[in-house]
């Protein structure tokens, strides 16, 4: 299975993240294989967005959570909260929280935990930025943020690969470096969860996925999807991340 994580940040308010679930659904109609699809649009828009994806074959995301259930934490969403709008995914440590709200490895591994016991699928970002060593530094934010987890039978956690150089700024990774990078990850997730099941992780590449890149990568066993930022918000361009998971889908089924 191939998935698709639309990540609209804060560019576009309810009625724009309405428009473009409809445009997204649209784009998905009548095709025979389809990617599991999660928009994520801002918390204020959830409430609307989930009137349009209810009962279609697109999941809703967040883009971001707190860890305790209730009391006195200001302008911060729980789990339950977001659980009760409908939302199934949420995106957790994408490296404009760590840079900018000083979000930690551990703060993401609490987010983590409360994600799943609300029985949320987390979307665990992680990535190195052009002056690290790749390797070693999304090895200590892995095991920061996966550090004394257990993963119950039936629960799911998506890592996305993104390298932050890759973010927004219109140059992807190459591929084959994606595949390298994701074979790592998937080693490195199966020793910090003892027991965990293939099926229960998947990785995602991120970082300048646009119509063009989007196949070079879909068509990789490795890469179980895409996070897609800047050009989740343009549909035509997201229609054409859509069109080659689908081909890449159909393509398997033949
Ligand atoms: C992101 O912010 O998660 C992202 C991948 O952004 P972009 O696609 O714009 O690089």
């Amino acid at each position: 299975m191939k998935t698709i994580i639309a990540n609209w940040k804060m560019n576009v308010g309810s009625r724009e993240s309405v428009a473009l679930a409809r445009g997204v659904l649209l784009a998905l109609k009548g095709k025979k294989q389809l990617p599991d699809v999660v928009v994520c649009p801002p918390h204020v828009a959830l409430g609307e967005v989930r009137k349009i994806v209810a009962r279609s074959h697109a999941a809703l995301g967040a883009q971001n959570v707190f860890w305790e259930e209730t009391g006195a934490f200001t302008g911060e969403t729980s789990t339950r909260m977001l659980a009760e709008l409908g939302v199934s995914h949420v995106i957790l440590g994408h490296s404009e929280r760590r840079r900018l709200f000083g979000e930690t490895d551990e703060a993401v591994g609490k987010k983590i935990v409360a994600a799943l016991s609300a029985g949320l699928v987390p979307i665990v970002c992680v990535g190195e930025s052009s002056t690290d060593n790749a390797r070693e530094f999304v090895a200590t934010q892995l095991r920061g943020a996966l550090k004394g987890l257990h993963l119950r039978h039936k629960e799911r956690i998506l890592v996305a690969y993104e390298p932050v150089w890759a973010i927004g700024t219109g140059v992807a990774a190459q591929p084959a470096d994606a595949v390298s990078m994701h074979a790592f990850i998937r080693s490195l997730v199966a020793d910090l969860l003892p027991g965990v099941k293939a099926s229960q992780v998947s990785i995602l590449y991120g970082g300048s996925v646009d119509g063009a890149n989007a196949y070079a990568f879909l068509r990789e066993d490795e890469v179980d999807g895409l996070l897609v930022g800047g050009a989740s918000v343009k549909l035509s361009e997201f229609g054409k991340i859509l069109e080659a998971a689908v081909s890449v889908l159909e393509a398997r089924a033949a």
